[in-house]
């Protein structure tokens, strides 16, 4: 099978169809007169990659990317919800989890302060914010101190408390040990980070202005949004089931071959695969017995130290359906779990759920019956392989004891194995500690061969790498370099 057109002046190929894919291919069509053949290759039987929305109950669930981080003109995505009608509402997520809708609530169900919590969290995301400045600013004597997000805020943080009278009660109470467990959790979610143990100070999308972390309003998701997207492609732009096993730059056209057998020729192509998916496929070290790498021949060395150096973290979300409205003295939006040792040693957590320690939030989403709640890379392989009914059982143990009421085990468990997809292996790039995150990034979004191999995705953002709005950003970058050659 070849995509050849006798009428096309061009033949385009972009590989993956998740956002920057469906960017790049929006932009070619953009004010063009279409002297071009272009075709999505996707491996799987969807489009958004990892913008994956189901539906329970009639409300949308964002398994993969759930906010906008950033709310103004300066943000595409933003801008595009908008002309979609999909924005409603203020969206903000954070100032939502305010004093009346949010509980902190020890495992033995001693509730904490909102009001000291939530002043301790604020101090938390200002030292993580300092610490990037210090980072930016290159101090050697910083890099020899902390090389690890981690060592810098467990150092670092009871100092901050403890210059206020306020919070150096906190650092002397019997729930600081459970709050600074939470935080860093939650740090290590937005890093894509084992309790942020190996990525440096902060990431880097929180860079746009507007709301940091805006949700859709009710009703919407980032599928929703991805579906409006492919309205404007023509039909049959993308071909599903179509995974790509080698891209040959050898023979000019570029080959390109699928697992089922297809192959197409083209002029270019824009790899957008996700960087997980390049490590596994392109670096020696990680090739089965017998697998031939993707690239023929195989991508030049700064290219591959690029690939091999660069993070790419994990993280997960869950959604928990329950049959009813789960009542108990405190409020859901979140509920935030500090673990106590004694609860941490629970015989019957030890043995059936160890995992389930590691959980430190509950959301209640839009009034419904569903929870949400995240997971950091430590939890990601046992999560992805423990069943949906070890994980309702494991959560109606640990909130009943936690309530002192029995809780029921949730109906319905949501969620993706983004680590152990083959697609992905992993959530999204991740600043490593010791890693030039931005000179590896520099060095794999240059283009090869003459504009022949180009490569998108959130991984070639050197701005806005692990973001929705990065991703389509490379996107535009790289149709619009192929459009300057037409
Ligand atoms: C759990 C989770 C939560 C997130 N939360 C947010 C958030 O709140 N806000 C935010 O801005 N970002 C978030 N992100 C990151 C955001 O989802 C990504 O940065 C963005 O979706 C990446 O888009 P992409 O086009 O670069 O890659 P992808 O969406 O990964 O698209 C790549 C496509 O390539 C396909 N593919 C893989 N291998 C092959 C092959 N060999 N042949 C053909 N096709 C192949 C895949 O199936 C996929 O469809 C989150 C990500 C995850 C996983």
């Amino acid at each position: 099978m070849s995509s050849r057109n006798e009428n096309t002046e061009k033949k385009i190929i972009i590989v993956g169809a998740g956002i920057a894919a469906i960017a790049a291919a929006r932009e070619l069509y953009k004010g063009h007169d279409h002297h071009f053949d272009l075709k999505i290759l996707e491996a799987s039987h969807r489009a958004g990659g990892r913008v994956l929305s189901t539906v329970t109950d009639g409300i949308p669930v964002d398994l993969g990317a759930t906010f906008i981080h950033g709310t103004t003109n300066e943000n595409v995505i933003y801008e595009l919800a908008k002309q979609f009608g999909q924005v409603s509402g203020s969206g903000d997520w954070r100032p939502m989890w305010n004093e009346s809708t949010m509980s902190v609530m020890l495992t033995n169900g001693e509730l904490v302060p909102n009001e000291t919590v939530i002043e301790c969290w604020d101090k938390f995301l200002t030292l993580a914010d300092e610490g990037q400045a210090v980072l930016d600013s290159e101090t050697p004597l910083w890099a020899n101190q902390y090389n690890d997000m981690y060592t810098f805020l467990a150092a670092e943080y009871p100092t901050l408390l403890g210059k206020d009278s306020c919070t150096m009660e906190v650092l002397k109470s019997h729930y600081y040990r459970g709050l600074f467990k939470c935080l860093i959790k939650f740090q290590a979610v937005v890093e894509g980070d084992t309790e942020c143990r190996s990525t440096a100070i902060q990431g880097k999308f929180y860079d746009l202005p507007g709301i940091r972390d805006y949700r859709f309003g009710s009703g919407y998701s980032f599928g929703c949004f991805v579906k409006k997207l492919l309205e404007d492609l023509p039909k049959d732009t993308i071909l599903y089931g179509r995974e790509v096993v080698s891209i040959n730059t050898e023979s000019n056209p570029t080959t390109v071959k699928c697992k089922n057998g297809d192959q197409f020729e083209a002029d270019h192509v824009i790899v957008t695969i996700p960087l997980g998916v390049l490590k596994r496929r392109c670096l020696d070290e990680n090739l089965i017995s017998n697998e031939s790498p993707l690239f023929v021949p195989p991508l030049p060395v700064e290219k591959l130290k690029a690939i091999r150096e660069l993070g790419f973290g994990c993280m997960g979300k869950m959604t928990l359906k329950f049959d009813q409205e789960i009542t108990t003295k405190c409020k859901f939006n979140p509920l935030l779990i500090l673990w106590r040792q004694e609860d941490e040693d629970d015989p019957i957590i030890k043995q059936k759920f160890p995992w389930a320690t590691e959980f430190v939030q509950l959301e209640r989403i839009y009034n419904s019956n569903l929870y949400e709640t995240w997971m950091d890379a430590s939890m990601i392989t046992s999560i992805e392989n423990a069943s949906d009914d070890e994980i309702a059982g494991a959560f109606s143990y640990i909130l009943g004891k936690m309530f002192q009421h029995p809780v029921p085990k949730p109906v319905g468990v949501y969620r993706h194995g983004w680590s152990s997809d083959p697609l992905f292996y992993g959530a999204y790039t991740a600043d490593l500690a010791g890693v030039d995150t931005s000179a590896c990034i520099s060095t794999l979004e240059q283009p090869l061969y003459d504009n022949r191999l180009l490569f998108a995705g959130e991984a070639t953002s050197v701005d806005f790498y692990s973001t929705i709005h990065g991703a389509y950003w490379t996107g535009i970058r790289e149709a619009s370099r192929i459009k300057q050659t037409m």
